[in-house]
């Protein structure tokens, strides 16, 4: 079921799979570009591949209205990968897969005061303000 799954995915988004050996990992390269990793257990795996098409999916206009949030854009990511298995395939991964999945975006807490000068916080609460 899986792999049928992801093969219909990358015939439908021109996507070129890529089986790479790092263990428990997925990349997007561009838009047509996915580096699948390693997993022991597979359904990490399919989640980890549907992350990456969730990045495809995900708007650029909601990437500059969070200025770039690295958390919010791989939040983004992951909502966007398990909307499309789930409406566009009926696919829904079980609780702990959807919960490893989201422990992986929060992973990215932090980040971007820890890799960026113009990190401004600040502007998160003015957009927050502005939308009310
Ligand atoms: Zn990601």
């Amino acid at each position: 079921m899986f792999k049928k799954f992801v093969d219909d995915t990358c015939f439908k988004f021109h996507i070129n799979l890529e089986q790479i050996e790092d263990k428990n990992c997925a990349f997007v390269i561009g838009h047509d570009h996915i580096q699948l990793g390693q997993f022991e257990d597979e359904e990490l795996k399919v989640i980890s591949f549907v992350h990456e098409i969730g990045h495809i999916l995900s708007k650029w206009s909601f990437k500059r209205a969070t200025n770039f949030n690295t958390l919010m854009i791989e939040l983004d990511a992951w909502h966007e990968g398990l909307k499309f298995a789930a409406e566009e395939c009926g696919l829904i991964f079980s609780d702990s897969a959807i919960k490893w999945a989201y422990g992986q975006a929060c992973s990215y807490a932090g980040h971007d005061e820890r890799e960026r000068m113009s990190w401004k916080p600040e502007r998160w609460l003015k957009t927050t303000v502005s939308a009310e």
